[in-house]
């Protein structure tokens, strides 16, 4: 056995925990096994849209590191640069900038949104890649309900129940299909907007839906998605954002107070310090790997999940930036860096992906499992069964568990969480949320007639033709 003895992992996303638990399994305790991140939680991506939705709370979908981790010391930290000559890292922590020597480091710190890759993206529409961004997403939902009911004017009142959605992957379905249901499950309680006036759009570049999924699905998902009343613009490329505006490569112009962007990551800031610091080979962001994931010509350095470029040696093709290609990298990378300090020959990565499925909303999904193709309901209880697998820790699946069988029989949860401290009290919030202090006498104000709210009428306005959203309570 070499003395290599310290392993150090950037990334406590699903590649980084993953291999920390691996490695813990097969490395004898010799080795000191070190990981930073720069949050104190691994997010389990693939629920997000649950969050907006509030089928889940946030809570649910984050696990903390340290309890998934046994031996595996974790630093909470912000990795900023690598010396490799030296062997040690720098990074900031809540003690300031510290440095972590290194034998092995495995650089598994992910993506991030790209909000540059359609004008006007980053100041008129919302990214969902973080918990807050679901949070975020969600409490959008409920104050443009909670204004509908004190606006009347018609226009107006359409547009702020407009929910776009860009990108027909498997989020911008998920996150389309979980609007549409929440929408139709919360709005008895906000009695003077009509169903009528609200409506989810999916907006998708190409004609199919989920292209990683076989045509048939994609169209599966299409017809119940539309039968529900989700207005579906497939072949549809977004030009530019603007204020409560999407603009379409055909000049049309869609009118919606919240866009959803699920589209576009671009790399993590840390691979542009490598590429200058270290010269690190990189391919459109991502960090070139030799095929047992070590990273070209720099012994010592290994690199996974959706910040490395692995090719595939099962297809022929490069990995896919997804969490089952991310965990499976980081299991294999476990053996491989095992084996490395054994002195044994390390394996070229290789992986069968076992499928792919989704939920589309109203208990419904879509699944390929094992190149057996089906849809609706067997697909979302699959869909719900395998998330619940995949969670990570006893106590988080015993949570999600109780929290899905409990909201069967609970309102959906319309709590629009503010983190309003004491010391902010009297502030006037960003974002146009009112104050929580009164205002001051004579303060101008719009006033609400009497008739504002009796005027609202009952039965709906008069609307252009569109599809409205169907069906009530979801599970
Ligand atoms: C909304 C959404 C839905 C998705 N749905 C699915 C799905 O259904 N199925 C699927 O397979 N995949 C899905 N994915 C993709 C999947 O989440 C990613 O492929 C997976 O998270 C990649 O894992 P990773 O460990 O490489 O990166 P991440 O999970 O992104 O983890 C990276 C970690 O590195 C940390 N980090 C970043 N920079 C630094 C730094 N400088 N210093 C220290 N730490 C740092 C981050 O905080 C994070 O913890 C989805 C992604 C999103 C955003």
């Amino acid at each position: 056995m070499l003395a290599e003895n310290n392993i150090v992992i950037i990334g406590g996303g699903f590649a980084g925990t993953t291999l920390a638990q691996a490695l813990e399994k097969l490395l004898p305790t010799t080795h000191r096994l070190i990981l930073v991140s720069d949050e104190s939680y691994t997010t389990f991506n693939p629920m997000l849209a649950e969050v907006v939705g509030a089928s889940v709370f946030p809570e649910h979908v984050i696990v903390p590191i340290r309890q998934m981790l046994r031996r595996t010391q974790f630093i909470m930290g912000t990795v900023q640069d690598v010396n490799y000559a030296q062997g040690k890292l720098s990074c900031t922590t809540l003690a300031g900038l510290r440095e972590i020597p290194f034998d092995h480091l495995v650089f598994a710190f992910g993506t991030r949104a790209n909000l540059d890759l359609v004008p006007g993206m980053a100041e008129h529409a919302l990214p969902l890649k973080l918990v807050g961004d679901a949070l975020f997403i969600r409490n959008r939902v409920l104050r443009q309900l909670a204004r509908m009911e004190l606006e009347s004017d018609p226009v107006l009142r359409r547009r702020l129940g407009h929910f776009i959605v860009v990108g027909g992957g498997f989020s911008g379905v998920e996150v389309a299909g979980e609007l549409a249901d929440y929408l139709c499950s919360i709005r008895r309680f906000y009695p003077r907007v009509q169903r009528e006036e609200l409506a989810v759009t999916l907006l998708h570049d190409t004609g199919q839906l989920l292209s990683e999924l076989p045509a048939s699905l994609g169209m599966a998902a299409a017809r119940h998605m539309a039968a529900r009343g989700i207005r579906l613009r497939l072949g549809t490329r977004a030009l530019r954002f603007e204020a409560d505006t999407v603009v379409l490569a055909d000049g049309e112009m869609i009118e919606g107070a919240t866009v959803v962007c699920t589209v576009g990551t671009r790399p993590n800031p840390l691979v542009a310090t490598l590429e200058r610091n270290l010269a690190l080979a990189t391919r459109r962001g991502r960090i070139e790997t030799n095929p047992d994931m070590s990273v070209r010509g720099m012994p010592g350095l290994w690199a996974i999940g959706d910040c490395a470029r692995v090719a595939n040696a099962a297809t022929d093709e490069d990995s896919l930036p997804t969490a089952q290609f991310a965990v499976a990298q980081a299991r294999q990378l476990a053996h491989n860096l095992a084996g490395h300090l054994e002195q044994r020959e390390s394996k070229p990565f290789s992986y069968q992906s076992k499928g792919a499925m989704a939920s589309i909303g109203h208990m419904k999904g879509v699944a390929q499992v094992y190149g057996f193709s089906f849809s609706g309901l067997p697909a979302w209880l699959a869909w719900r069964a395998l998330y619940l697998m995949r969670m990570p820790t006893l106590g988080r699946k015993l949570r999600l568990w109780a929290e899905w069988t409990l909201s069967m029989f609970f309102p959906t949860d319309i709590t629009h969480l503010r983190f309003t401290r004491t010391s902010e009290a009297d502030e006037s919030p960003p974002d146009g949320l009112p104050p929580h202090r009164p205002q001051a006498p004579g303060a101008s104000a719009t006033r609400i007639a009497t008739h504002d709210f009796s005027g609202i009428p009952r039965t709906p306005y008069a609307t252009p033709a569109a599809p409205t959203l169907t069906g009530d309570q979801h599970a």
